[in-house]
C-alpha cells in the first residue's frame, strides 16, 4: 500500500493530471509514496443531468454546490483508520508547513473541492478541518488541494534526492532560507560572494544563518517572535529586528477592483 491515499472529491478530476507532470511528485506516485483517487463530483449529481449545484436561497449571484453529490461522494470512499478530511475554502484557518508536515503521517487525505460561490453551509459538517491556501479567492478548490498533495509528498521520505534540503528551507522554522549560488562564479557583473568558494564550511554555516535571519527580518519580519530567536542572533541583530517590528505597519486594505 502507498504511503498516503489522498481521495480528491472535484467537479474537474482533469486538473489533477498536472501532479503527472511535476518532477519529483511524478516519481512519488511511481514509486507507489502517494496514490491520488480522484471521485468525480458529477458522478454524484442527481437526475439525467448529473446537476451538482443549484441557485442560493434568499437570492444573490452565483450557483453553490448541493450538499447531497459532497455527502454522497464522501459515503463513498472507504475511510482508512487514520484518516482526515479537508475543505478547501478562502475561509479556513491559512495553511502552514507546518500543517503538511502534521498531515504527512496520516494514511488518508480526503480533500474537499468547492466551486462556483462555494458549497451549501452543511458540508462544512464533513470537515476534519478548514483550509485556506492564501487570502485571495480562487475560482475552484483543485489548485488548493493540488498545492496540499505537492507539498506534503515532498516531505514524504523518497520523494525527495536528498531529504536534508528540507532542513535549512523557508517555513521549516521562523527563518526564511539562506541565498543560493551555482556556477557561473561572475554572470553580469554579479559575483557570487567569496565565502562561498572559500572552502571553510564553518564560516559559510554561520554565514548562512546569518542570512536567514537578516533576510527574514527584510521580508517578513511578521515569522518572527523575539522569543523564539536562539543564540545565532547577536543583540545587532536583535535591536534591528526590533526596530523592525515596531514600524511595521503592513495593512493595506485593498479599496477597489478595476472596472471589468
Ligand atoms: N464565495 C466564497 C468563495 C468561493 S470560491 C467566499 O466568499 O468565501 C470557490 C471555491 O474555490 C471555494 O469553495 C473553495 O473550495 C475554493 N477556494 C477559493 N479560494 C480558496 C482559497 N484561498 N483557499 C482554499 N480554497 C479556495
Amino acid at each position: 500500500m502507498s504511503n498516503i491515499n489522498f481521495e480528491v472529491i472535484t467537479l474537474f478530476p482533469k486538473a489533477f493530471e498536472l501532479i503527472n507532470n511535476l518532477g519529483v511528485i511524478t516519481r512519488a506516485v511511481e514509486k507507489n509514496l502517494i496514490n491520488v483517487n480522484l471521485h468525480d463530483l458529477r458522478e454524484y449529481g442527481e437526475g439525467s443531468y448529473r446537476k451538482v449545484d443549484d441557485k442560493p436561497y434568499g437570492g444573490g449571484s452565483g450557483m453553490v454546490l448541493k450538499p447531497e453529490p459532497i455527502y454522497k461522494a464522501h459515503d463513498s470512499i472507504n475511510k482508512l483508520k487514520n484518516s482526515k478530511t479537508l475543505l478547501m475554502t478562502p475561509q479556513g484557518k491559512l495553511l502552514k508547513q507546518q500543517d503538511l508536515l502534521r498531515w504527512s503521517s496520516l494514511d488518508q487525505l480526503v480533500i474537499i473541492c468547492g466551486q462556483y460561490e462555494g458549497f451549501d453551509e452543511r458540508v462544512r459538517f464533513l470537515a476534519d478541518e478548514e483550509v485556506s491556501i492564501g487570502d485571495y479567492v480562487l475560482s475552484g478548490g483543485e489548485i488548493p488541494a493540488i498545492s496540499i498533495i505537492n507539498g506534503l509528498t515532498r516531505l514524504l521520505p523518497g520523494t525527495l534526492g536528498d531529504p536534508g534540503s528540507l532542513r535549512d528551507e523557508s517555513h521549516n522554522s521562523s527563518l526564511l532560507e539562506y541565498p543560493h549560488y551555482t556556477r557561473p562564479l561572475i554572470y553580469k557583473d554579479m559575483k557570487v560572494p567569496d565565502i562561498l568558494v572559500s572552502g571553510n564550511h564553518e564560516e559559510i554555516k554561520s554565514w548562512r544563518k546569518q542570512k536567514m535571519f537578516e533576510r527574514t527580518v527584510d521580508r517578513r519580519n511578521d515569522l518572527i517572535c523575539l522569543d523564539s530567536l536562539n543564540e545565532d542572533a547577536d543583540n545587532t541583530s536583535k535591536l534591528l529586528l526590533r526596530n523592525k517590528l515596531m514600524s511595521n505597519s503592513n495593512y493595506n486594505q485593498i479599496e477597489y477592483y478595476p472596472d471589468w
